[in-house]
């Protein structure tokens, strides 16, 4: 089957996006990182106007949703007094750069990031899901997530520029390495013409040329993972969803003095405390951690089927990747996972080893009938 169109953008603050509860509004904190000051106020704001959660996004972003359009004005204000709007529509919709969240202020990931930033204003009009990764550690560790341009590092430790889709990259210093990426961005703006094209996809029609493909990449570091790190202690919190009342007693209990956020729907404590974290997830093998599920209904408009009490309930019989997705389209995990089962007309469709809009193996199954056959499906794959 094919995959349902993407909407071609992301919501921001300034773009909110209507949904079945409400606007959903989407903050882009600066490297990724609140301080806590500002982890504090958003959770408050999300309780005073929002449903009173926080949304974990696959591009280190966070959300807040069930906003009325009368609250709208209000919940801005706040923001703006947080720190957390841009200075114009325009910088937030470009401002899509990951950044490697094991960063620190010394390093050339922060460097090359804030360098970035200030040039924004100076790229041709992209997609609005065009985004960039500064992944400067002694390895790229985004690999897998979502980026069009990315900055990394090579086997001897210099810096790389590589285009997503591409398995070499251009050898830049880090007083090269921004115009090199307003170059590539133009190379890009230039070959699409318009079209609402990612990098890889055009990459399959338009080879790059070859001073772009001189050298790999090092290989692929581990991402994080729940549990204590140097800089902190890594969280998670089911399905990326955070209740944001246990979010503000945990930043006021854990004295943390800001919380770093990953692609990874994981957040980093920046406390030297070792907890115990009530109400998040804490260690890696916690079953939760491999099932994704979408908010479904009736949060949102396009799903038929409720989504997390099964993700909940299924998350108890395996260890295997489970996704539910509400409908077809698979916004929580938009790629394979060992077992997924989509919403359709209020029942659930099973697909294996697949994507949310794939040829389904069976049909037509309720919340009962996967429950019961939830044994039979995991010793099948
Ligand atoms: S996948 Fe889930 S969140 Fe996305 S549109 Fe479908 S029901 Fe809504």
């Amino acid at each position: 089957m094919t995959r349902p169109a993407a909407k071609g953008w992301c919501p921001g603050a300034y773009r909110p996006m209507h949904s079945g509860d409400g606007l959903i509004v989407r903050i882009r904190p600066h490297f990724a990182r609140l301080s806590a000051e500002q982890a504090l106020g958003l959770s408050q704001v999300s309780q005073r106007f929002g449903n009173g959660t926080i949304d974990l996004t696959s591009r280190s972003n966070l959300q807040i949703r069930g906003i009325l359009e009368t609250d709208y004005d209000a919940l801005m204000t706040e923001l703006e007094a947080l720190k957390l709007l841009d200075e114009a529509p325009e910088i937030e919709a470009r401002r899509n750069i990951l950044v490697a969240p094991d960063w620190t202020q010394a390093d050339e990931t922060y460097a090359l990031t804030t360098a970035l930033t200030r040039q924004l204003g100076a790229l041709p009009a992209l997609p609005t899901k065009f985004g960039f990764a500064v992944d400067t550690g002694n390895a790229p560790m985004l690999t897998a997530a979502s980026a069009d341009i990315r900055i990394e590092r090579d086997l001897s430790g210099a810096l790389l520029l590589r285009a997503d889709g591409a398995a070499l990259g251009r050898p830049v210093t880090g007083e090269t390495a921004v115009e090199t990426v307003l170059d590539l961005a133009h190379w890009f703006a230039q070959n699409t013409k318009g079209q609402s094209l990612r990098m890889a996809q055009l990459l399959k029609t338009h080879p790059l040329p070859t001073v772009w493909c001189q050298t790999a990449p090092a290989e692929t570091r581990n991402t994080l993972v729940p549990g204590p790190h140097p800089l902190g202690y890594v969280l998670g919190a089911a399905f990326g969803q955070i209740d944001a009342g246990a979010f503000e007693t945990l930043i006021r209990c854990s004295g943390a003095t800001g919380v770093r956020l990953t692609p990874w729907r994981l957040f980093m404590l920046e406390t030297t405390a070792s907890g115990p974290w009530q109400g998040f997830i804490n260690h890696p093998e916690a079953a939760t951690l491999n099932v994704s599920a979408c908010p479904g209904a009736p949060a949102c408009g396009a799903a038929t089927v409720e989504t997390r009490d099964l993700a909940y309930a299924l998350s108890k019989h395996t260890t295997r990747s489970v996704h539910i997705s509400g409908c077809s389209k698979g916004c929580a995990l938009p790629r394979k996972a060992e077992i997924t089962l989509v919403g359709r007309a209020g029942k659930f469709d099973l697909v294996r080893n697949g994507c949310s809009w794939d040829q389904p193996e069976r049909s037509d199954l309720s919340e009962t009938d996967v429950l019961t056959i939830a044994d039979e499906i995991y010793h099948a794959l």
